[in-house]
């Protein structure tokens, strides 16, 4: 049921720096798991070796009980099925059109054209933006910019959707949209969700399961209600 799971996993950067210590955790399929954290806690280090952009110092990540596979063709296979979804949106859209930003990835799967246009489409309308489908990416908002980041993931039809930060920089209101629209998802494509945040606030609205994180290491675990409730 644990759809990924990373064991005693640490990682260093070849500055020295230490950013995982030790992380233990698992991902339940079709659940929205947070990991909440502050400032340099590792965060984001731990989602970016969970789809192998980052390989393990020692440790492991299993995806559906294997073991990660680094090969080139195995890193390929796997960031189709965990895509991630960065905190800029900037930094993962290239200011094309809407249309033609969410379906960058697609078409580098070498799909059909009809099979693009069918994923994109419905990328589209899974996170309510087919009416910016022409507009130019660089004049859309933040909160917008942030649904055409996750439509470009969803269009690689993925089984887990690993967010860092979803709500970083977006007003109530904007917050409250994209939790409810990653509920959605999970929901409807019965995806597993994964957020980074340091907004405590939105976790026992919005996710299942919590693990709290400091310096590289898993320090709580357990269920919102179950974790904020303690002394
Ligand atoms: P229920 O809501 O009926 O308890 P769940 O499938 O949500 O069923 O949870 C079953 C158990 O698994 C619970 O004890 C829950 O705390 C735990 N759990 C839920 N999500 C996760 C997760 N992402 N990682 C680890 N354990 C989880
Ligand atoms: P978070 O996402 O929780 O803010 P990070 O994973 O970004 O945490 O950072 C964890 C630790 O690793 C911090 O001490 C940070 O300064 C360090 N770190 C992050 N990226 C790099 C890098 N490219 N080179 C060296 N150290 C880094």
């Amino acid at each position: 049921e644990h759809i990924l799971e990373v064991r005693d996993l640490y990682y260093t950067y070849s500055d020295g720096t230490q950013a995982l210590k030790g992380l233990t955790l698992g991902i339940k399929q079709g659940k929205t798991t947070a990991v909440l954290g502050g400032n340099g806690a590792g965060k984001s280090t731990l989602f970016l070796s969970l789809n192998g952009i980052y390989k393990p110092t020692a440790g492991e990540v299993l995806f559906k009980g294997l073991p990660l596979d680094y090969s080139r063709r195995g890193l390929k296979d796997l960031r189709k099925s965990v895509g991630i979804v960065f905190q800029d949106p900037d930094s993962q859209l290239f200011s094309a059109s809407v249309y033609q930003d969410i379906s960058f990835g697609a078409v580098n799967l070498k799909l059909t054209k009809e099979e693009v246009r069918r994923r994109v489409n419905m990328a589209m309308e899974q996170t309510d933006i087919t009416h910016l489908k022409d507009k130019p990416t660089h004049c859309l908002s933040f909160g917008q910019k942030k649904r055409v980041a996750i439509a470009g993931v969803l269009a690689m039809e993925p089984e887990v959707l690993v967010l860092d930060e979803p709500t970083a920089g977006l007003d109530p209101m904007g917050i409250s949209e994209i939790m409810k629209l990653l509920r959605k998802l999970q929901a409807q494509l019965g995806l597993s969700v994964v957020i980074a945040t340091h907004d405590i606030d939105i976790i026992p609205l919005y996710c299942d399961y919590t693990y709290v994180m400091d310096q590289g290491k898993i320090v709580l675990e357990g269920n919102p209600k179950e974790v904020f409730s303690q002394p």
